[in-house]
């Protein structure tokens, strides 16, 4: 008897990884059916509503009818919006026919990566990393290439380790990852390594795929947009979007930056996928870009309040060093002499910090394929202060009882 032909589909899809903190979300859900208390420390997204005037720009687009096929790059007034808002703030040049619209910004990658990476070629992903860029790079046929970031102590956190980058470049190597804010470590690489990155990728002439999703979640430090580098046009392919910074991760609205040239090719690549970004979707994100950002702020100002919360509470959980991120929502601890003194790994430790304490944390290990992963753990901070105390209260007992 032959498996049936429905069962037969490719290895590259079995093997991919898909949301990586699946398994210990899943969990958290049956012990809140059970009645139990969970402090979910593993969301990726942010716990405020969608700012009300997006919500009303949709409604009303649907009221009008605008419910149609739109042009597969986008409706021309966000194009214009979303070049308009680069340029004002990172003093870019961007141009509309530069910019795709796109289901979201793991769309714009994924464009990004399918346009460039084909079987054979290296790319280089400084670990730990989102999960995304690695798999699609393997499901291309590429080969993702690791360079560890810099663990430089808790006070001064994560650097991008510029001469191994360096040496990690081959014949073979097409491209090289940048987040930046930095997901799961909260680093915001300086001015300084961002202008570096692009003097390598200049002079080895490589590819750089930029994701700059959490670009408004900065508290300290100097970030430098690759956009607006005045030479991006010939090294940089740029990917952002609208789930984080406004709060519409369900919407999926994002958007890729790329030379003019390509972006009317990758429209093809588009037109076969998914046709266009959802119409009334793209309407309201004119509408998110033009009208004024007070409830953005407002949010960024909570979400530094809140780092400050957790990462005062976790600097005084004994073992626990913490960098305190100068971006995104997440901080990334590490945790090596808890895991030494408790004499078990970085999943377990993750396990039974949720079967006992019913506190979320995600392993660096779901993160990383290096060192970095094995001794870290990724806390979001998108949820209110008192359950962030809470829950680092939890953290803390269950660490320091033993
Ligand atoms: N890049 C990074 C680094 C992310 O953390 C996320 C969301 N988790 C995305 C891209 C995907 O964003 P979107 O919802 O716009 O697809």
């Amino acid at each position: 008897m032959h498996s049936p032909p429905t069962m037969s589909i490719r290895n590259i899809i079995d093997a991919l990884r898909g949301e990586t903190g699946f398994i210990y979300t899943a969990k958290a859900r049956e012990l809140s059916k059970k009645g139990f208390k969970v402090i979910n420390f593993g969301v990726g997204q942010p716990d405020f509503p969608t700012p009300k005037h997006i919500v009303e720009e949709a409604k009303n687009a649907l009221d009008k009818g605008f419910t149609g096929y739109t042009d597969v790059a986008g409706i021309p007034e966000l194009r214009q919006a979303i070049a308009d808002y680069l340029n004002e703030r990172y003093n870019s040049d961007v141009k509309a026919d530069e910019v795709i619209v796109t289901p979201g910004a793991k769309a714009a990658l994924f464009l990004a990566f399918a346009a460039y990476v084909k079987p054979g070629d290296e790319v280089i992903i400084p670990d730990p990393s989102y999960y995304m860029y690695p798999e699609i790079t393997k499901f291309l046929g590429g080969k993702p290439v690791y360079v560890p970031l810099k663990w430089m102590g808790g006070d001064k956190g994560f650097e991008l380790d510029l001469n191994s980058i360096e040496n990690s470049i081959t014949s073979r190597t097409r491209a090289i990852v940048v987040n930046n804010p930095h997901n799961p470590t909260g680093a915001v690489f300086s001015q300084r390594e961002m202008s570096k990155l692009l003097e390598i990728a200049m002079e080895r002439n490589i590819l750089v795929i930029v994701d700059e999703i959490y670009d408004n979640f900065v508290y300290d430090g100097d970030f430098k947009s690759f956009i607006s580098f005045n030479n991006w046009r010939d090294y940089v392919v740029y990917a952002n979007g609208f789930s984080k910074t406004f709060s519409m991760t369900g919407w999926r609205l994002g958007y890729l930056v790329v030379r003019k040239e390509v972006a009317s090719k990758l429209t093809k690549l588009a037109v076969n996928i998914w046709t266009c970004a959802t119409s009334f979707v793209q309407k309201a994100g004119v509408k998110a870009l033009k009208n004024s950002w007070d409830s953005v702020r407002e949010m960024i100002e909570t979400f530094k309040r809140r780092r400050d919360v957790m990462v005062n509470e976790l600097r005084k959980v004994s073992g626990v060093e913490v960098f305190k991120s100068k971006g995104t929502f997440y901080v990334y601890p590490n945790i090596e002499k808890v895991l030494k003194k408790m004499g078990i790994d970085v999943e377990t430790f993750a396990n039974r910090l949720l079967d006992e304490k019913h506190v979320v944390v995600l392993p660096g290990t779901l993160f990383s394929e290096t060192e970095l992963g094995k001794t870290f753990i990724r806390l979001s901070f998108a949820l209110g202060e008192e359950l962030i105390a809470e829950g680092i209260k939890r953290l803390r007992e269950f660490v320091e009882r033993l």
